[in-house]
C-alpha cells in the first residue's frame, strides 16, 4: 500500500481563501481584524514562526502588529505590554511567542491575556471551555489537525485514535477534540511501556513527540491514518517529522508530510481564531467556532 498524501498546504490554502472572504466581509462594516504578536529575545526558530504568522495574517487582509522585546525584558514590562493590547480595540488576537526566557513565568503571561483575545487557545479559561465542549478558541495545532481530517474525509466516530505525546499545546487537547467527535482515545508518552503494542491498534495515529523519524512501519497498523506533528532536523539538517515517512507510507492509508502537513494548518487556524474574535468583537459573530 502507498499512502495517500494529506496535503496541509492545499487544505490550508483553501481555508485561507475562506478566511480572506470573511475578512473582506468584516471590512465592509469598517472592522479590520488585528493580530498582535509579542516576540521576546532572538531565538531563530521563534523569529521564523513569528515572521510566517505575520506574513500570513497580512495576506488575508488582517492588521498585523509585532512587538519585539529584548530577552532581558522584565516580567512586569511584558505583562504591561499584554495589558495595553488587551485594552486596544483594534487588536482582536494576542499571541505571545513561546518559549519565554527562564526568568519569566509563562503561565502568568498566558493568564494575563484577555481570554476573548487568546487566539492561541492557551488561557486556562479557554482550555476549560474546550474540555466541557463549549465554544471557545481551540488550540491551533490540534484544531488544524481536526480540520485536515474533516476535509480529507477521515471518519472519526468509533475509531481508535492513539496519540503519542501529552503536551498542553498538542497531545492533551488533541485527545479531547477527537473524543468530542466520538473516537476512542489512548494517550501514550515517555513512560508508556511497549509503545508499539498501543500504536499498532490505532486507526488514527497522531505523533507529537519531538524526535526525528522515531515512528516507523513497526508502530503502524496496515491502513491507519498517520498525522505527524513533529518538526525536527535530521542528521543532514533537513526538516523532518517524528515519523519515518518512507517506512510509514508503505503501511498507512493516508499520511501527512513534513514539511507541508500540520505546520501550515497551525498558522491557518490562528488566522481563523483571529477572524472569529474580530467577528465577535464587531458584532458579526457566526456560530462556527468548532
Ligand atoms: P513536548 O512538550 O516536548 O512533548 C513531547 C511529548 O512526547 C511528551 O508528552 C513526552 O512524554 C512524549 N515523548 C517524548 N519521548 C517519547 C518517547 N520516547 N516515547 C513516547 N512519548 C515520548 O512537545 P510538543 O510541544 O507537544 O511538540 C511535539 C513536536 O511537535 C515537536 O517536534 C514540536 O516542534 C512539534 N510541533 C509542531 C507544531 C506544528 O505546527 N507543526 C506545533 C507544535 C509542536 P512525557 O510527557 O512523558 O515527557
Amino acid at each position: 500500500m502507498t499512502a495517500k498524501l494529506i496535503d496541509g498546504i492545499a487544505i490550508g490554502k483553501e481555508l485561507r481563501a475562506e478566511i480572506k472572504n470573511g475578512v473582506s466581509e468584516l471590512e465592509e462594516s469598517s472592522c479590520v481584524p488585528g493580530l498582535a504578536v509579542i516576540l521576546v529575545g532572538e531565538d531563530p526558530a521563534s523569529q521564523t514562526y513569528v515572521k510566517n504568522k505575520q506574513k500570513s495574517s497580512v495576506e488575508v487582509g488582517m492588521k498585523s502588529e509585532l512587538i519585539r522585546l529584548p530577552a532581558t525584558v522584565t516580567e512586569q514590562e511584558l505583562l504591561d505590554h499584554v495589558q495595553q493590547l488587551n485594552n486596544d480595540d483594534s487588536i482582536h488576537g494576542i499571541l505571545v511567542q513561546l518559549p519565554l526566557p527562564k526568568h519569566i513565568n509563562e503561565d502568568l503571561v498566558i493568564q494575563a491575556i484577555n481570554p476573548n483575545k487568546d487566539v492561541d487557545g492557551f488561557h486556562p479559561q479557554n482550555v476549560g471551555k474546550m474540555m466541557i465542549g463549549q465554544e471557545t478558541f481551540l488550540p491551533c495545532t490540534p484544531h488544524g489537525i481536526m480540520e485536515m481530517l474533516k476535509r480529507t474525509g477521515v471518519e472519526i466516530a468509533g475509531k481508535h485514535a492513539v496519540i503519542i505525546g501529552r503536551s498542553n499545546i498538542v497531545g492533551k487537547p488533541m485527545g479531547q477534540l477527537l473524543l468530542q467527535k466520538d473516537a476512542t482515545v489512548t494517550y501514550c508518552h515517555s513512560r508508556t511501556k511497549d509503545l508499539p503494542s498501543f500504536t499498532k491498534q490505532a486507526d488514527i495515529l497522531i505523533v507529537a513527540i519531538g524526535r526525528a523519524k522515531f515512528v516507523t512501519d513497526e508502530h503502524i497498523k496496515e491502513g491507519a491514518v498517520v498525522i505527524d506533528v513533529g518538526m525536527n532536523r535530521d542528521e543532514n539538517g533537513k526538516l523532518c517529522g517524528d515519523v519515518d515517512f518512507e517506512k510509514a507510507e508503505k503501511v498507512a492509508s493516508a499520511i501527512t508530510p513534513v514539511p507541508g502537513g500540520v505546520g501550515p494548518m497551525t498558522i491557518t487556524m490562528l488566522l481563523k481564531n483571529t477572524l472569529q474574535s474580530a467577528e465577535s468583537a464587531c458584532g458579526k459573530a457566526k456560530n462556527n467556532l468548532q
